[in-house]
């Protein structure tokens, strides 16, 4: 029987409510918190809280933000005729890390998945139409995940937008490297096939 006293316990138990993080890795993080020294403990759970506590989803496109409204929303570098619709902060990261885009975003935070009972009203396709009725904007980029719920987003999305005679496009997706054909799904590997370039 495992024996542990009661506030290692706890921290076992949260680290291991973490993604990826099996009962083993609770155990070494813990104990690795535990010999830490203090300060690193306490600037540890300091900016697990500061981080709670200042970040808000901006008024605008929904990413991750400081402010009311975020960095990229309030720059007057940034195109406002172009939105990139992503399903995530992750994606925003990705997308600024290329460089290649300088128009505004919009994070659904999810994707329509039937399987898990995400339905349209469970992210944040209300927030991208109500932007939409402005008519400043005049192309939007679908760029959710080129998976089964990524693909029926994007759809429903495009279906939603074609009364307001906006350009919707779908960023080209090929088969991740690495990955084989046999396990990419149909409507991914369909896409990959339509979107081919000559080489
Ligand atoms: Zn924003």
């Amino acid at each position: 029987m495992e024996y542990y006293v009661t506030p290692l316990q706890n921290l076992i138990e949260e680290f291991e409510k973490l993604p990826g993080i099996g009962r083993k890795t609770a155990q070494r993080l813990a104990y690795h918190v535990l010999n830490m020294p203090k300060e690193r403990s306490e600037k540890l759970a300091s900016s697990i809280l500061e981080a709670k506590r200042k970040i808000c989803y901006c008024e605008i496109c929904q990413n991750l933000s400081e402010d009311k409204i975020c960095a990229i929303c309030s720059s007057p570098k940034r195109d406002r005729s172009v939105i990139c619709v992503t399903e995530s902060p992750k994606d925003v990261m990705q997308m600024e890390r290329t460089h290649e885009f300088s128009g505004l975003y919009h994070v659904l935070h999810g994707a329509i998945s039937p399987m898990d009972n995400i339905g349209p009203d469970d992210i944040k396709i209300k927030e991208l139409m109500a932007r939409i009725s402005s008519g400043e904007v005049k192309e939007v980029i679908m760029a959710t995940n080129p998976n089964l719920e990524g693909e029926t987003t994007a759809m429903y999305i495009s279906k939603l937008l074609k009364p307001f005679g906006i350009k919707v496009t779908r960023i080209a997706h090929g088969v991740p490297v690495g990955s084989e054909l046999e396990y990419t799904d149909e409507v991914t590997l369909s896409k990959a096939l339509k979107g081919r370039i000559e080489l």
